[in-house]
């Protein structure tokens, strides 16, 4: 379980997050969802400790990854505290942010052998299993370049799950596709979903969140405006941001 409790978040005197609440249960698929410039990349990285926020507290299954009060610096101080919580919480980028320089196999083994010191055997086995689970088994000896994007992406997907996290966060995994190759990064989520991971998803896609989706939350310059089923929000939407947000984007 994620649990955001007023979360605060301002670039200078930009208020990006304006006191979000919202939980994200267990076994559950939570979209976030919302215009350009809404917070929703803000809001992940706030769960992955790449930002410091100003107010409110974040716990992952209870405790606290970041600590109630003011000031700036309340991520954690300890590397290696941050490092566990994102082991923990594994985030998966737009931009899949694999290293050119290492085969694909080698990208997905890299973290869990220099962040959670495992030996490379075990390791090696492991990744190789999630490569498969993706559907690029046979992919793991190419570089990143040889790749397609939908394939680079599943490889970044491998190389998350390869860390045996508690949660995924997701941001924009597919917007950086060509419709086709969304499909197949979709269909890996989608099975992701079924398996009860409890995973948090930024998308622009509508359509994957009506259909993966336990939970849809609506993000409106950094306050949630509406949230519910994706029947609720996707079929009888009350606000009228929503609404429009919705209309422009079918
Ligand atoms: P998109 O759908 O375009 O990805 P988003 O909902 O993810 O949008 P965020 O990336 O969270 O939006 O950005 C929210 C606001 O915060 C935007 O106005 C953005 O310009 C601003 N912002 C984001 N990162 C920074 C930063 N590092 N420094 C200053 N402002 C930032
Ligand atoms: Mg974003």
């Amino acid at each position: 379980v994620i649990e955001i409790h007023d979360l605060h978040k301002a670039y200078g005197d930009l208020e990006v997050l304006k006191g979000v609440s919202m939980t994200a249960p267990r076994g559950h698929v939570t979209s976030l969802i919302g215009s350009s410039g809404s917070g929703k990349s803000t809001l992940l990285r706030c769960a992955n400790l790449l930002e410091d926020s100003q107010r409110g507290e974040i716990l992952f299954e209870g405790e606290p990854i970041t600590w109630k009060g003011e000031g700036l610096h309340r991520r954690p101080s300890d590397p290696k505290q941050v490092m566990r919580i994102r082991t923990n919480l594994s985030m998966v980028f737009q931009q899949f942010n694999l290293w050119a320089h290492m085969t694909v196999l080698e990208n997905v083994m890299e973290a869990p052998i220099t962040v959670l010191g495992r030996a490379r055997a075990e390791v090696e086995e492991k990744a190789r299993m999630y490569l498969d689970k993706v559907g690029i088994g046979d992919k793991c000896d190419v570089y990143p370049a040889q790749m397609s994007g939908g394939q680079q992406q599943r490889a970044a997907i491998a190389r998350a799950l390869c860390m045996e996290p508690r949660a995924l966060l997701f941001d924009e995994p597919t917007s950086a596709l060509d419709p086709e190759l969304e499909q197949e990064v979709i269909k890996v989520i989608k099975a992701l979903a079924e398996e009860g991971r409890t995973m948090i998803i930024v998308t622009h896609d509508m359509r994957m969140a009506s259909d993966i989706s336990d939970h849809v939350i609506f993000l409106h310059q950094g306050l949630i405006e509406e949230e519910g089923t994706p029947s609720d929000l996707f079929g009888t939407p009350k606000s009228e941001r929503l609404k429009q947000f919705l209309s422009a984007t079918v």
